[in-house]
């Protein structure tokens, strides 16, 4: 099925898609078995313009929209979901400040950003909140000048890696949810670290680590948008992009998956047929082409369409992560055995779909708040 693309959108393909196949696509197995953070992938991206990608040029960016966003990241994750996650994260940073920065932090970072002489990542969950965003524990407290941090979150995408940090903190505890605020803090402030990356499943260069912070001095100009507004922004930049940055990485995957299968399918014979020859592996794939067709349609037209809505962002994750679970999983069947080993992508495909389920909104998270709002529920 093919889309339209303007004549910017085609361009940031292109663009995206020749860094990819000559520098990312080479070392996306060696990334995920290494599990190294693929610096130089980053490096690569940054030096084609791509990290401004959502940037206006007045910071230094190339502020294309949001369906470029959604072509770009869907080109990494083909290649290399881990470096698609980075970039996804790096964005969310980037994002926050436009939606709700002062002048004179969209000055001070996003330049940065744009060019990728500084990494973001976002850090909203805790080893004792899971999902549910209103049960953070970490404070932050005013004293004259600085915000002092204390608390921790969990398995923070580029942890440690990463340079400028959105984070998630409780300013008042006797407001709830409106206790809620926003912090840019740099990982050079005073009483912030890092622990060591964890041992993950899948989406293995992305280096996720948990970050502490103790007396953790936060200057007070670098609380984003008002004390109290956290979960609003919070919010604002899920719905608006980055569940379909996420959903991008999850169709990437599957691209892939279904191009491997498909030429697997013509190549492997068993008893002088190739296995394509069989009705059961047709209907695989042909299952598989569907579903891919109708995650793409409903990510582009929500990614494009200017009355999409923050619930639709929500359906459109869980649509086609899910889609990227079930398809990987039909071509690690189209593969046998041969797919169960690490000689060939498709067991890290799976690997790797299976995490963007986990990821942030989690399947369950996410029906419950669709549920919720369609009976007209607070949301988790
Ligand atoms: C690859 C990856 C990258 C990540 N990157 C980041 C990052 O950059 N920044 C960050 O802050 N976090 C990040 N995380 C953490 C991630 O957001 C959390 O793992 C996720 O929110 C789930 O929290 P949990 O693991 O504590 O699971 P839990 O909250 O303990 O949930 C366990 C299970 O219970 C379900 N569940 C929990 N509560 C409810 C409920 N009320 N209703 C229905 N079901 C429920 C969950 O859906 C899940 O199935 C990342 C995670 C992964 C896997």
């Amino acid at each position: 099925m093919k889309f339209d693309l303007n004549e910017n959108q085609l361009l940031v393909q292109k663009t995206v898609r020749q860094v990819v196949q000559k520098e990312i696509a080479p070392i996306a197995s060696e990334t995920d078995k290494t599990g190294s953070f693929p610096q130089e992938n980053l490096k690569k991206l940054a030096a084609a313009d791509l990290f401004g990608i959502n940037i206006p040029t007045q910071f230094g960016g190339i502020d294309a929209d949001r369906f470029s966003f959604v072509l770009t990241i869907e080109e990494i994750a083909r290649a290399c979901a881990s470096t698609a996650l980075i970039f996804v994260a790096h964005s969310f940073v980037s994002q926050g400040i436009l939606i709700a920065g002062t002048d004179k932090q969209k000055k001070k970072f996003l330049p940065l950003l744009a060019k990728g002489e500084k990494l973001g990542a976002f850090a909203v969950h805790e080893p004792n909140s899971g999902c549910i965003h209103t049960a953070i524990e970490t404070r932050a407290t005013l004293e004259g000048d600085y915000y002092l941090v204390n608390g921790s979150k969990f398995m923070v995408t580029s942890g440690g890696k990463a340079d400028i940090y959105l984070v998630l903190v409780v300013t008042d505890k006797t407001k709830g949810a409106d206790g809620i605020s926003m912090f840019i803090i740099e990982k050079d402030a005073p009483g912030f670290e890092s622990g060591n990356p964890y041992n993950k499943m899948g989406l293995n260069g992305a280096s996720n680590s948990d970050l502490f912070f103790q007396d953790c001095r936060v200057p007070k100009q670098n609380l984003l948008g008002k004390e109290g507004e956290g979960l609003k922004i919070l919010g604002a930049i899920v719905q608006s992009f980055i569940m379909f940055g996420a959903s991008a990485i999850s169709l990437g995957i599957s691209e892939s998956a279904l191009e491997a299968s498909i030429k697997y399918a013509k190549e492997r014979v068993v008893l002088k047929i190739p296995i394509g020859s069989n009705q059961a592996i047709q209907f695989l794939i042909a299952e598989m082409a569907v579903k891919i067709d109708a995650a793409r349609a409903f990510l582009y037209s929500a990614a494009t369409n200017k009355n999409t809505e923050g619930l639709d962002a929500l359906k459109v994750k869980l649509f086609v992560s899910e889609i990227a679970v079930d398809v990987t999983d039909k071509a690690l069947q189209i593969h046998g055995g041969h797919g169960y080993c690490k000689d060939f992508p498709i067991e890290r495909y799976y690997r790797d779909a299976r995490g963007l389920t986990l990821h942030f909104n989690t399947t369950e998270l996410l029906k419950a708040n669709i549920g919720k709002t369609l009976v007209g529920l607070q949301l988790l």
